[in-house]
């Protein structure tokens, strides 16, 4: 069951998969707001397409500097969970400037960092929901937690004398960062093509949880759950877990499947699998975590207490890079017991303004009860979707949670296989930007590995006009795009 990513050929894309967070690429229809007359000294994405330049960003709006406005219907890359512009949290964070700027976490602390720690380990609102966690380690971004939690979990066996356990199991279809760690788990192929031979070699790939391109003939979403977890059991045996270190996972699958739940009961299932042969379960919530999905970890829905959950975008709502990794009480004490140290740091690990700053947006999300907004605008947004979308010839499927909703396009809903020469997603993504609306792209490849579907994470913060306004944008791009391409 293991797919050696690194013997596979990229499969043709056309266009190419842009990057998960490349929802700004230039237009033709819509040229540059400035065209400079030297390239920019800054390193884009592309050498060739220039990104938008916003001048100003307010509420749910972005302001380009051509004088177009744009509904950010996705957060930037679903992170802006409050919107932009928010006074509270700016002056949390000149104050902490003001306070603390920097210190190195080798010798100190600071309270904005003590602070951001308990409020996230801290049962959220009115869940009384245990999650197990009971230690968090800020970084700067997704990527950044993902590569500190599995350093720690090597660390963790390493010291318990455990050292045979080198191996990570992670899934296709799956986008964990673009680290040299984090990517070797993740399995976005043109991603890590000029890097193949150089990422870790001890990591095993198993199915992905997805119900639309997964299930077999009349087979139930049960039984799917039941052979996605032999195929891992069978997996884990083949390595034998004792050289086994974690099995890593997207909750909800997001950038590469586009906001893909997994079936009920698949992580319960994993939960149990990973607790019987003794291996860590690594949650990476870095996209749908806090709040995204109505609750405010993803897991809590299936009720499970997972080792490891790396957090990041909605932490700091993007007024900050800041993402975390969060440890149970099993991984502290197996630490402690051992060296006594978390044998990882970086400069800028637990920064004081970063952290005042997530402080300030979290406080501001259990204040305003945002998590149960996120799971109340998510259902309305649900509606107006399948309204928007019904009987569509090229929509697949629209899937989701809370304010995290994939649509995925098909060539043939019987199949359920993307164009094979166009990316609709992408395609419908600059339609609906030309129309005003962001929206987050995945495209399709040709061998349907990944699907061809746009991403809707708009703040928790959204109001109804606004979703309508999205989704109505959204059909209309669709349209267009398919007298265009299909
Ligand atoms: N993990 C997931 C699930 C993500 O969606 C992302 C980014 O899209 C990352 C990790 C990487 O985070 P970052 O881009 O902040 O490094």
């Amino acid at each position: 069951h293991t797919t050696n990513m690194t013997a596979s050929a990229a499969p043709e894309i056309t266009p190419p998969i842009p990057h998960p967070e490349s929802s700004t690429k230039q237009q033709v229809s819509n040229p540059p707001e400035t065209s400079p007359t030297r390239p920019p000294a800054l390193l884009h994405r592309s050498f060739t397409e220039l990104p938008h330049k916003v001048i100003r960003a307010s509420g749910n709006t972005l302001h380009l500097s051509n004088g177009r406005r744009i509904l950010d219907a996705c957060g930037g890359a679903a992170v802006a969970i409050i919107g932009h512009g928010n006074a509270e949290v700016i002056q949390s964070t000149t104050e902490q400037m003001h306070r603390v700027s920097y210190v190195h976490t080798m010798s100190y602390t600071t309270s904005s960092s003590e602070e951001l720690a308990q409020c996230i380990l801290k049962p959220f609102g009115a869940s009384t929901f245990d999650h197990g966690l009971t230690k968090a380690f800020f970084v700067g971004s997704g990527s950044e937690a993902n590569d500190a939690a599995m350093k720690c979990a090597r660390q963790y066996w390493f010291e318990k004398g455990e050292v045979k356990r080198r191996v990570y199991v992670a899934r296709k279809k799956a986008y964990h960062g673009n680290t040299l760690g984090a990517m070797s788990v993740s399995s976005i192929l043109p991603r890590k093509v000029p890097y193949d031979d150089v990422l870790l070699p001890n990591v095993a790939f198993v199915s992905a949880a997805d119900a639309y391109h997964g299930l077999v003939g009349k087979e139930t979403e049960r039984e799917y759950v039941g052979r996605l977890v032999d195929e891992l059991e069978d997996e884990f045996l083949r390595l034998g877990p004792e050289n086994v270190v974690s099995f890593i996972g997207e909750t909800v699958s997001g950038a590469a499947m586009g906001a893909m739940p997994a079936p009920k009961g698949y992580w319960q299932a994993v939960r149990a699998l990973c607790t019987k042969y003794n291996i860590l379960l690594h949650l990476d919530e870095v996209m749908c975590g806090m709040g995204r999905m109505g609750t405010y970890f993803a897991f809590e829905q299936e009720g499970i207490q997972p080792d490891i959950v790396t957090i990041g975008k909605g932490l700091g709502g993007g007024y900050a890079p800041i993402a975390g990794m969060l440890i149970n009480d099993k991984i502290v004490s197996g630490l402690r017991q051992g060296s006594s140290t978390f044998n990882h740091g970086q400069t800028y690990q637990a920064h004081p303004v970063s952290c005042a700053t997530a402080l300030a947006v979290q406080k501001i999300v259990k204040r305003e009860g945002l998590v149960a907004r996120s799971a109340a605008i998510g259902k309305k947004l649900e509606r107006m979707l399948s309204e928007a979308f019904e009987g569509c010839e090229y929509v697949g499927d629209i899937r989701g949670g809370g304010t995290f909703w994939g649509i995925e396009f098909v060539k043939d809903r019987e199949t359920r296989l993307p164009f094979s020469k166009v990316g609709l997603g992408s395609a419908i993504q600059l339609q609906a930007f030309e129309l005003g609306v962001a929206v987050y792209p995945g495209s399709g490849t040709a061998d349907g590995v990944l699907g061809d579907h746009v991403l809707l994470a708009p703040p928790y913060t959204a109001t109804e006009e606004e979703l309508q306004m999205a989704v109505d944008v959204l059909k209309q791009a669709y349209e267009m795009a398919v007298v265009q391409y299909a």
